[in-house]
Order: structure tokens, then C-alpha cells, then sequence
């Protein structure tokens, strides 16, 4: 029997030229490694399987709980949900990590800087839950959830993972000047985590300001640890900063499972062309031989990679598709390479990752007390502010709930409204509590009663919890 068991899925695009010469590799290796190969992507799709991923590669993942995997192409902007996100919630892999390190042989206007930056990046929540809906024809909504367990588990993670390689600091990157509640949730998080890390540097830096330090100064950087969108964008980034989505790769793990992959995509115009570069693919493979302890294959592959860049053996991302190497002649350079070790390149030795143990309890954090105040009625009306304020306050003239105001994409329109506001057809109308006791049901009720003259799309709750706000205030809202 094979000392280990991985699901290998070949992806769409140019992912099972990548994965092909991955395997190549590791088995040349000599690690003793059972393939089972398995599908997802566009080809299940095609099947009719709306997720992308068929029951069989499910049961293979759940056997073997270790995947290496190349790209899945995703439907854009309608249908069929992505397989890759399917995946990782299927088997709740809820970080997504994204080692990046500074190649000799692979000249960018970095080198020489040592870039060695790893991005930790929560990998099931925020906008990428996919909870969309149209409010109103013309307005569109996605809700990002960002829950205070998933930032636990992803700031434990990143301090996990940075002890892990013994890294030195981790800068939590969040958008929480814009976003209090939701990115907020992490930043807070991550400070109240920190300090039972007193052997790591923490600092927290605002996600558009680490971009830039990323481009100016990116050496700065260890761990960042940052919410799904962000991370998925500035990944992108910071494989560009050591040559190129070729090189960056990536796994996503949860508790007791690990996929690997690229961070690229299918990049389908190279796909079955034998041109493109196939070591991000390779690189998630190096990492998934230290998850499964083949720390001496690993080491091997990592110098023979860095050997065959050395030589100037390169691919046509790096030097240009009319002077570049084949994906199969690469391959083989990289095999031939086999048990060189290339001076000055240290291996990064890692202690397997402490995966944070969360409770499960589906209450994570229980308030002492929680009260509703208020609700936002959301109305699709074409009315002016000015019509539809004095309409609203008439309607609720005798409930429990007045109308504080009105807000158009986040900036109060009414009353005193900014006259500068393009409005849409789209109206926060906020309802408040007039002094005694309140329940959600007054609010539902008047929901009711203001969809007997317009058109509400929607209703949340404004709560207190623990004696503070649960919800953000306009742009010009006192
Ligand atoms: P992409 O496939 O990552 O390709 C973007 C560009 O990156 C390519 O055009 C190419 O750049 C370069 N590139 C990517 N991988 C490369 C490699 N191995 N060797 C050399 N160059 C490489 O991104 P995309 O075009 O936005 O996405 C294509 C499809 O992949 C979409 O359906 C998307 O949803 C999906 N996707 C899947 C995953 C995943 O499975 N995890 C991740 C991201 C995207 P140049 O054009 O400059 O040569």
C-alpha cells in the first residue's frame, strides 16, 4: 500500500498540463504517493452538476482529506456557482495560505530586496458567501458576512502558521476605517488575539495602504492576514512581485484537510499549448509533501526548482513565449535537477501548523442583552426625497417607530439631504423608536403598512447589543 492517499483533480484550462508535470516531479521524487484522480470544473458543469463538483470527488477528498488540484474555470456573472468556492466550503477549508518568495534566476525589480511574505487569507465568508440579490431592477446587493468565529479561526491561523516557519511579525490588513462592523470584526479580533502571542510582531495596516507598501516596500512584510476579497486581490499582487502567478501557490486548509493549488487560474488561451509555466502548481505540491511530513522530497524539489531557474532555464511568462522553454522541457530540466543543491538557498524547515480548535457551538459569541431600536425599511421607489420623506413620516405618524431618515447608497437624503446625491430607485429608510418599549414585530408591522403605498424590498433590525450600536450610520446621519 502507498504510504499516502492524495485526490488529484486536473482542473480546466491550463491546469492538467501544470498538474501533469507536477506528479512527474513528485514521483520522481521517490515519495510514495497513491494518485486518485477525480473531477471538477467545467466538464462536471457540462454534465449538468450545477456545484462543479460530483459526488465521487467528494467521497475521494473525504477518504484521502489531501487534494492537490488545478485551476477550475468559473462561470462569470451568472449560473453555476464557482467549483473552487464549492470546494472550499464543502470541506469548510477556511484558510487559504500564500507563501511568495524571492527566486534567484527570475529577475523582477525586486530582486535582491528578499521578498519571503506569506499571505494568510480567510477563505469561506465575506462576499464570497455569494448572497446576492436585487433589490430593486437597477440596484444589486451582496451581503458580507464576516462572523467573529471565522476571524478567530483565520487570526489563530496566521499566528499558528508564522510559529509554525518561526516568522517574526503578522500585520492584520483590513478595511475597518470604511467598514466598522465587518472588517472591524477582524481587526478587533486580531487585537485581542495578539497578545497571547507575545514571541510574534502584530501591527494592523489599512488593506489599500499595504497594497502600496506591497509595490514600494514589500520586504516589510512576513505574515498578512486579511478578510476573502482582499486577500484574493492582493495574492494576485504579491505573486507579481516574485514573477508572476507561475510561481505563487497556495493551500487552503481547514481542520484535518488540506487542498493544494496554484493561486492562477486556468488561463485558458494557453491551455494545451505547452507553453505556460506549471511551478506554482509544483510549489503547492512542495507544500503539500511537508503537510504530509516528506520534508527531504520537498527540500529536493525546491533546489532542483531553483537550480533549473538558475541555469536560465525559463518559461515563456518569464523571458517571453517566443524564447521561453516548453512546459515539458521545463519539466524535465526540473527532474534532471534532482538532488542538486543550490548555495545560500536555506529551505524553510516548518513544525506542522496547530490548526486553532474553535468551539463549534453555532453561538460563538452570546450577548447579555440584545435590543431591537429601530429598523431600516427598504423601499424601491422613484419618489423624490422630498415626496417620499413627508409620505413616510404620515404613515407612521401613529406607530411606535418614527422615520429618522432616509439614505441613498449610504449618504442621507432626507431630511436635509446632501442635493449633490444622484439618487437611485433604492431607499434606506430609517425608522427608530419613539421612547417605550420596542419589538421587531412593531417594525414588521409597519413594514406592512408602508407596502400597502410603496414597494419595501427589504427590512433589518437595528439592534443594541451590550449597550452598543449593531449598525453603522449614514454618511451625514447625526
Ligand atoms: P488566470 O487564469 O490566473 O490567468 C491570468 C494571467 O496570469 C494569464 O493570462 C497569464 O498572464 C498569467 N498566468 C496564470 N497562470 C500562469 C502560468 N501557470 N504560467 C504562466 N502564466 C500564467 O486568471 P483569469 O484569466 O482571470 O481566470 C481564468 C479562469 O480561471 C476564470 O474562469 C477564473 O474564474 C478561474 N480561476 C480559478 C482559480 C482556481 O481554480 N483556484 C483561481 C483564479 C481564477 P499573461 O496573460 O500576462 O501571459
Amino acid at each position: 500500500m502507498a504510504r499516502h492517499a492524495v485526490t488529484v483533480i486536473p482542473g480546466d484550462g491550463i491546469g492538467p498540463e501544470c498538474v501533469a508535470a507536477a506528479i512527474q516531479i513528485i514521483n520522481a521524487t521517490g515519495v510514495d504517493i497513491d494518485w486518485v484522480e477525480r473531477h471538477a470544473g467545467e466538464r462536471v458543469f457540462r454534465q449538468g452538476i450545477a456545484s462543479g463538483v460530483p459526488q465521487d470527488t467528494i467521497d475521494a477528498i473525504g477518504s484521502t482529506r489531501v487534494v492537490l488540484k488545478g485551476p477550475l474555470g468559473t462561470p462569470v456573472g451568472f449560473g453555476e456557482k464557482s467549483a473552487n468556492v464549492t470546494l472550499r466550503k464543502l470541506f469548510e477549508t477556511f484558510a487559504n495560505i500564500r507563501p511568495v518568495r524571492e527566486l534567484p534566476g527570475v529577475v523582477t525589480p525586486y530582486t535582491g530586496q528578499g521578498i519571503d511574505l506569506v499571505v494568510v487569507r480567510e477563505n469561506v465568508e465575506d462576499l464570497y458567501a455569494g448572497i446576492e440579490h436585487m433589490q430593486t431592477p437597477g440596484v444589486a446587493q451582496c451581503l458580507k458576512l464576516i462572523s467573529a468565529k471565522g476571524s478567530e479561526k483565520i487570526v489563530r491561523t496566521a499566528f499558528e502558521f508564522a510559529r509554525s516557519e518561526g516568522r517574526q511579525s503578522v500585520a492584520c490588513a483590513t478595511k475597518s476605517n470604511i467598514m466598522k462592523l465587518t472588517e472591524g470584526e477582524l481587526k478587533r479580533t486580531f487585537e485581542r488575539i495578539a497578545p497571547e502571542y507575545p514571541d510574534i510582531r502584530a501591527s494592523h495596516v489599512i488593506i489599500d495602504n499595504c497594497a502600496h507598501q506591497l509595490v514600494k516596500k514589500p520586504a516589510q512584510f512576513d505574515v498578512i492576514v486579511t478578510t476573502n476579497m482582499n486577500g484574493d486581490i492582493i495574492s494576485d499582487l504579491t505573486s507579481a512581485l516574485v514573477g508572476g502567478l507561475g510561481f505563487a501557490p497556495s493551500a487552503n486548509l481547514g481542520n484535518g484537510i488540506a487542498i493544494f493549488e496554484a493561486v492562477h487560474g486556468s488561463a485558458p488561451k494557453y491551455a494545451g499549448k505547452d507553453q505556460i509555466n506549471p511551478t506554482a502548481v509544483l510549489l503547492s505540491g512542495v507544500m503539500m509533501l511537508k503537510y504530509l511530513g516528506e520534508f527531504s522530497a520537498a527540500a529536493a524539489i525546491e533546489h532542483a526548482v531553483l537550480a533549473t531557474l538558475m541555469d536560465g532555464h525559463l518559461t515563456g511568462d518569464v523571458v517571453g513565449y517566443d524564447k521561453g522553454l516548453k512546459t515539458s522541457a521545463y519539466t524535465r530540466h526540473v527532474i534532471d535537477n534532482l538532488g542538486r543543491r543550490v548555495d545560500g538557498w536555506s529551505v524553510r524547515t516548518s513544525k506542522p501548523i496547530r490548526m486553532p480548535e474553535v468551539s463549534r457551538d453555532l453561538v460563538f459569541r452570546a450577548a447579555k442583552t440584545k435590543e431591537v431600536v429601530g429598523a431600516d425599511i427598504f423601499i424601491d421607489s422613484g419618489l423624490a426625497p422630498a415626496t417620499l420623506g413627508p409620505a413616510l413620516e404620515a404613515i407612521c405618524e401613529s406607530t411606535p417607530l418614527k422615520l429618522k431618515m432616509i439614505s441613498n447608497r449610504g449618504t442621507k437624503i432626507y431630511p436635509d439631504g446632501n442635493p449633490n446625491i444622484d439618487c437611485v430607485d433604492h431607499h434606506r429608510c430609517r425608522f427608530i423608536g419613539r421612547g417605550g418599549p420596542l419589538a421587531f414585530d412593531d417594525a414588521l408591522a409597519l413594514a406592512r403598512r408602508i407596502n400597502e403605498a410603496h414597494e419595501v424590498c427589504h427590512v433589518e433590525r437595528l439592534l443594541r447589543i451590550d449597550g452598543a450600536d449593531g449598525f453603522t450610520k449614514a454618511q451625514g446621519e447625526d
